[in-house]
């Protein structure tokens, strides 16, 4: 028998409570369950388990365990590298956990581990109130905040890590418990960037922020014009206040006739994203010395809730394209790396590839590197090099493209990654990197609360010996 089978037929007997919320490859409804954002990635598992509750993820946990079967976590399922899914393996896919309860009094925000982002903004913009998140709403909460999370509250606010207050987990023994500053620290510690290592977090509490509206939306300029924009960016935006955020890029403008003017319809550009919390004419006086730097094409900037911002790139960054990634941290940018990057982006792979440069600054930058596992604190910008496109057949020029611009950008970068930003194939020698100083404690916690190695289907970090 398979093991794909001997684990199904096992379930079927073990697990017979969860009913149709177990899921195999001979049901309807296996392929629509094992589906992740990136088209590029095509795992096929033993079984997929939707879970409902800590009982039922401890219950999961057991269960993979006796099998021997390689076991992983589903959050949102965004992940570039598909890592909240394994081949032949038991997925705890955490869907029905969406609960979001806000609590206005004291601005705190319980959040179910299987919630997305657009989800928490749903519950959290009728408060004006918001809690740090990233740039796209159907981002997975979880995977997103165990990472680190940077978006366009991080150099007011810090990362998402920096506004967790605790986190409910069911561990790899199956016991439960709370991490926070007050109990089991050195787990808290670990989970603030250390990924789904740990154990699976079935319920996150946040500090959320009075937040009404922002000024938001892009700029974009002829691609022509982009040395002398991102000399000016790299000046002017580590000397803004932490109200103002403008993350620069490079893209091609999308053939989307509601939302660009024809006549700009694929052609290549630079540009900025904007997020500034301030009143109409501060905003206008913060973005002037970039919008004087050369002429736009498109200003599109007005005023809107933060949920709307968030969401505002969610149809163009669906589910379902080819995605392959890199990521650098970065602390300047040279004027040899902005002429590399600028050469990288005249010959994308296609109008839905580019590159992001995240703020890291700023509020970021005030936690010391040893507060958190998330260890690049010293840096300005978060890069990432995006090979995206929907057609398959494109999926190795994509990949090729990924791999050579990021090359050419290392030289000049702070010589690691986001961990959210990697794949799966970047090797051990890269998910060190980005813990840099804390990967010693990392691999400690990790011997201590999961010293068998259960969550390896993540960029793993190996328990101390
Ligand atoms: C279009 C797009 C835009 C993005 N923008 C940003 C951005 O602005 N800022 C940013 O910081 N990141 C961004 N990311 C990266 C994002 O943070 C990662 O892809 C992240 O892994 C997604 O989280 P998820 O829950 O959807 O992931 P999943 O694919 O579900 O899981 C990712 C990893 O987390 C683990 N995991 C998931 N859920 C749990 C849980 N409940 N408990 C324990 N472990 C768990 C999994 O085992 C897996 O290893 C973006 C990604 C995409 C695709």
């Amino acid at each position: 028998m398979s093991t794909t089978l001997a684990v199904h037929e096992a379930a079927r007997s073990e697990l017979g409570s969860f009913g149709d919320r177990l899921i195999g490859p001979e049901d309807g409804s296996y392929d629509e369950a094992r589906t992740l954002f990136n088209a590029m990635i095509d795992r096929r598992p033993a079984l997929i388990v939707r879970c409902a509750s800590a009982d039922d993820v401890a219950a999961v946990i057991r269960f993979a365990r006796e099998q021997g079967a390689p076991l992983a976590i589903r959050g949102g399922g965004h992940n570039g590298g598909g890592l909240a899914s394994v081949d032949d393996g038991v997925v705890i896919d955490l869907s029905p956990l969406k609960s979001v309860t806000v609590d206005a009094g004291s601005r705190t925000v319980r959040v179910g581990g299987g919630a997305v982002w657009g989800e928490v903004d749903a519950a959290t913009q009728p408060h004006d109130l918001a809690v740090p998140t990233g740039i796209i709403s159907s981002t997975g909460v979880a995977g997103l905040t165990l990472g680190g999370g940077h978006g366009y509250l991080s150099r007011r606010h810090g990362l998402t890590v920096d506004n967790l207050l605790s986190a409910e987990m069911v561990l790899a023994d199956g016991s439960r418990v709370t991490a926070s500053a007050d109990e089991h620290p050195d787990l808290f510690w670990a989970i603030r960037g250390g990924g789904g290592n740990f154990g699976v977090v079935t319920e996150f509490t946040f500090q959320a922020h009075p937040l009404e509206t922002i000024v938001g939306g892009p700029t974009f300029w002829a691609i022509e014009d982009a040395d002398a924009l991102l000399a000016a960016y790299r000046e002017w935006l580590p000397a803004a206040p932490r109200n103002v955020m403008g993350f620069f890029n490079f893209h091609t403008i999308p053939p989307v006739a509601e939302a660009f003017p024809e006549e700009l319809h694929l052609r290549k550009v630079c540009g900025i994203v904007w997020c500034i919390d301030a009143s109409d004419e501060d905003a206008e006086a913060a973005m002037a010395p970039m919008l004087s730097a050369a002429e736009p094409l498109l200003h599109g900037v007005g005023r809107m809730p933060i949920a709307a911002l968030n969401a505002a790139f969610d149809g163009l960054y669906g589910p379902g394209d080819q995605w392959y990634w890199r990521g650098a941290f970065l602390r300047e940018i040279p004027d040899q790396a902005i002429a590399i990057n600028r050469e990288w982006n005249e010959r994308m792979p296609g109008f839905k590839a580019g590159t992001h440069f995240y703020p890291v600054d700023g509020a970021v930058n005030d936690v010391p590197v040893d507060a958190t596992a998330f260890a690049y604190r010293d840096s300005t910008w978060s890069q990432v090099f995006i090979g995206c496109d929907p057609d398959p057949a494109s999926a190795s020029a994509v990949r090729d493209w990924t791999i050579g611009y990021h090359e050419a950008v290392v030289p000049y970068s702070a010589g690691a990654s986001y961990v959210n930003f990697m794949m799966d194939d970047e090797g051990q020698g890269r998910v060190k990197s980005t813990y840099g100083p804390n990967y010693a404690r990392l691999a400690q916690v990790k011997a201590s609360y999961d010293p068998d190695n259960v969550f390896r289907v993540n960029q793993n970090i190996e328990p101390a010996a």
